[in-house]
């Protein structure tokens, strides 16, 4: 009776011809055993090869595949508690190159390549996502046990200086075997080893590709010319790639596509390996029995199997048992990898507690508002704002004396400026002494984050934990009792964070806070059955005077119905501010003299002071109070070469904001027009603001080409996406991380007013170009050229970049 405690060698087979030559090859048969471990399945053969002890065991007949493979190999391990190498040997399909010369009976062992690969690699992960048609490289698996590797090298060796040969190990195992087993393992007539061309495929698909096929008496042309192979020259040992995966490869094209996504390092195909090497350290080993195209025949299967096997017992006569006895039982072997995965995990752990603060942001998941301030202080000028600073209400409102609560309203028409306003209120309050903490966010049209309720109290929490101590204390406090009670989660829920900043705003004495953007924020409604059910609510329960601590607030917006309503009740409406047309007009003024001093384009008129006072003087009357308006004119001024040029310009200028867009998508040259239409597509439906470098891909896709995506089209100066549709862009530096050098280039809509004009659809002159244009902005359209473009570009990066590129884009896509 056979003790399964002895065996230290496993081999596992996927088909009945494979585990048959691997008994052929056993030095000496062992009887079975007695019983395996529960639920164990498999059957086994045990005996011995050069001293080993050896376990051969045959996965489900007509189950091939990966998945099969692991179970076999998990209850072997079960039932045989002290293997310490495993071999998975077989047959392949060959993938032969012009430099891999690959032939029938030829052997592939799985080693790993010069360029850090595990000998094994995985081809089909991405089966669901493309059909048949795209495979993807899945990554590189384990790589074989160091033991076996050695020895691979030293059996390569033997081969060479004829100590061992193929040839005479199968020989030995066939000896004295009937001869229908003779027949059916030894090797073939050469004449039967046909390479057909990858365009030739096999027609009848009723018949196997044999000597009676049409392929034989096809034109010779259809045959790949190889060089003569000496007898002696047979079998030959190739160590390299072997690709693993549960699709059979039966196309000729197909494999040299997926051959040459891994740099034609690929050798063979076949569909266990990936499923053992993922679980624990084997080493595969193949012989070539097809060439993975349509030409199936079944003849070589019986050779290709032998040779393999006698492979495998070649390179175990190689290795002392007693070296095999010092590796480390393969139980162990996944234990220790196990254990290592833990104790990253641990340290990964540690870094988070050590780190109280990145933990904080973590649950918080605070929205960053500074952004929108950089956006606003970009489009002040000198002097932009004043009559506001110097407004009595607002001198008021700032002012630490008085009353416990203070309030305005800035509320104006579309583009009048409020961003800028509100970023020149925060620049004064900053440069104001005792005025802090000050606590500041924008709601934003273009960025999902910074819509809701959530955004905003996520990001005051966050910022006055930043700046106030004893709040930072009274958050911790909060945080630690929290998570004692309820355990915190991953994330805060806004329950947790508005009773957060009520404990925080308690210990404060006195807060500057500016909102901007009120009407941007798309959770606003008022008078919900919820208490804290919309941003209106919410700031009237805790803004109410005498409810909460000396609060200076400042919030601007349209004047939207909603909103005014809401403020009536709890606001006194003296302290509402309409922003005049004339006010603005000043700032427009300001800001148009400021674009001759530095504005690229306009410094050509520096040095006259009547030109530059006629354009100020127009455009303070066109524009009407409108902020953005006056912006979007200048960049048309900006390209009048001479003074005729530009009266004309300006005796024409567009006098409502929708027109002035209407001429600025005319003026887009054709030639620019279709990347305008992409860019427009990705940029205007998305909920986060998408990356320079993201946009600059999405550009490089062309859905008529195959393949669509090629990285030498990618533009070469990411910034000259502005060039394609003047006026509607802009380009914004976002520091993410710790470092203030690690800023990212995001690109986004120039203003609120330009998502509504194209979700308009209108058109105020009639132009064929325009409402092309138009018609191809619509949600619809969009919708479905940003499905295309992805797909095309994640099909790439599955190709070249498996992992990483793929998981980080799909999920800022939200695909
Ligand atoms: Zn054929």
């Amino acid at each position: 009776m056979s003790n399964p405690e002895d065996y230290t060698v496993g081999w596992i087979c996927a088909l009945t011809t494979e585990f048959n030559a691997a008994i052929f090859l056993l030095d000496k048969l062992h009887p079975d055993l007695s019983s395996c471990a529960e639920g164990d399945t498999n059957s086994y053969k045990l005996g011995e090869i050069s001293g080993h002890k050896v376990v051969l065991a045959i996965m489900p007949v007509g189950k091939p595949g990966t998945t099969s493979a692991a179970t076999t190999a998990n209850h072997m391990l079960r039932t045989f508690p002290n293997l310490r190498i495993c071999l998975m040997v077989g047959i392949g399909g060959g993938v032969p190159s012009d430099r891999n010369d690959i032939r029938l009976g030829d052997v592939v062992i799985g080693s790993p390549t010069n360029n850090g690969t595990g000998g094994v690699v995985q081809y089909d992960h991405g089966r669901a996502v493309h059909s048949q048609k795209h495979l993807k490289p899945s990554g590189h698996l384990n790589q074989p046990p160091e033991i076996l590797l050695t020895h691979v090298g030293a059996l390569g060796a033997s081969y060479e200086r004829e100590a061992r040969s193929i040839t005479k190990t199968v020989e030995t195992a066939l000896q004295g075997r009937s001869s229908r087993i003779q027949r059916k393992y030894t090797r073939p007539d050469a004449e039967t080893d046909r390479l057909y061309r990858p365009g030739f495929a096999h027609e009848e698909s009723d018949k196997t590709c044999t000597q009676s096929s049409s392929c034989f008496d096809a034109d010779p042309s259809n045959l790949v010319p190889r060089r003569y192979r000496d007898e002696d020259e047979f079998p030959k040992v190739h160590g390299g790639l072997i690709a693993s995966g549960n699709t059979l490869i039966k196309d000729a094209t197909r494999r040299d596509e997926l051959s040459s996504e891994w740099e034609g390092d690929i050798l063979c195909f076949e569909m266990e390996a990936a499923g053992l090497m993922n679980n624990f350290p084997c080493l595969v080993i193949r012989g070539i029995a097809d060439y993975a195209d349509s030409h199936k025949n079944d003849e070589w299967h019986g050779y290709a199997a032998m040779v393999a096997a006698a492979c495998a017992k070649d390179l175990l006569s190689e290795i002392k048992p007693v070296q095999v006895k010092d590796v480390l039982i393969l139980k162990q072997q996944m234990d220790t990898i196990k254990e290592a995965v833990h104790e990253v995990k641990a340290t990964v752990d540690e870094i988070h507690s050590g780190h109280k603060e990145t933990e904080v942001k973590d649950w918080l998941k605070a929205p960053d508002p500074s952004t929108n301030f950089d956006k606003g202080s970009s489009l002040r000028s000198e002097g932009s704002g004043t009559w506001l600073l110097k407004e009595p209400r607002f001198i008021d409102w700032k002012a630490k004396e008085g009353r416990p609560f203070k309030f305005l309203w800035l509320h104006g028409i579309p583009g009048c400026g409020k961003s800028v306003l509100s970023s020149t209120v925060i620049d004064n309050l900053e440069r104001c002494a005792g005025c802090e903490p000050l606590l500041y966010f924008f709601f934003d049209f273009s960025e999902k984050k910074k819509q809701g309720l959530r955004g905003l109290i996520s990001s005051l929490v966050n910022q006055l934990y930043r700046k106030h101590p004893k709040s930072r204390t009274e958050f911790e406090r909060f945080f630690n009792e929290e998570k004692q009670r309820n355990g915190c989660g991953t994330t805060a829920s806004l329950k947790q964070l508005l009773a957060c900043l009520t404990e925080m705003v308690k210990v404060v004495d006195q807060l500057w806070l500016v909102i901007d953007g009120l009407d941007e924020c798309t959770e606003r409604d008022y008078g919900g059955k919820h208490m804290h059910e919309g941003l209106l609510a919410w700031m009237k329960d805790f803004f109410s005077p005498g409810t909460s601590c000396n609060i200076h607030l400042l919030v601007t917006s349209r004047y939207l119905e909603d909103i005014r309503s809401s403020l009536e009740v709890w606001t006194d409406t003296k302290s509402w501010i309409n922003i005049q047309s004339d006010l603005v007009s000043n700032d427009i003024g300001n800001f148009v003299r400021q674009s001759f001093a530095v504005g690229k384009g306009l410094d050509r008129w520096a040095g006259r002071i009547d030109v530059q006072l006629r354009v100020i003087t127009e455009l303070k009357e066109k524009a009407n109070g409108m902020f953005r308006l006056a912006a979007c004119q200048i960049d048309v001024i900006k390209d009048c070469v001479d003074e005729p040029s530009l009266d004309r310009v300006l005796k024409s200028l567009p006098k409502t904001l929708y027109e002035t867009y209407d001429r600025m998508l005319k003026a887009i040259s054709p030639g620019y027009r279709l990347k305008a239409i992409r860019v427009l597509q990705f940029v205007i439906y998305s909920t986060t603001p998408l990356r320079l470098d993201e946009v600059v891909d999405i550009i490089a896709v062309d859905l008529e080409n195959e393949p669509p995506f090629r990285v030498q089209n990618r533009m070469p100066k990411p910034e000259d996406v502005l060039l394609f549709c003047v006026g509607f862009l802009m380009i914004q530096d976002r520091v993410e991380g710790t470092s203030p050098s690690s800023a990212v280039k995001y690109l986004q809509l120039a203003h609120l007013s330009v998502k509504e004009y194209f979700a308009s659809g209108l058109c105020s002159i009639p132009d064929e170009a325009i409402s092309n244009i138009h018609s191809q902005l619509s949600e619809s359209k969009a919708g479905v050229v940003q499905t295309s473009v992805l797909l095309a570009y994640l099909l790439h990066a599955y190709r070249t970049c498996p992992g990483t590129a793929l998981s980080d884009s799909s999920k800022r896509h939200e695909m």
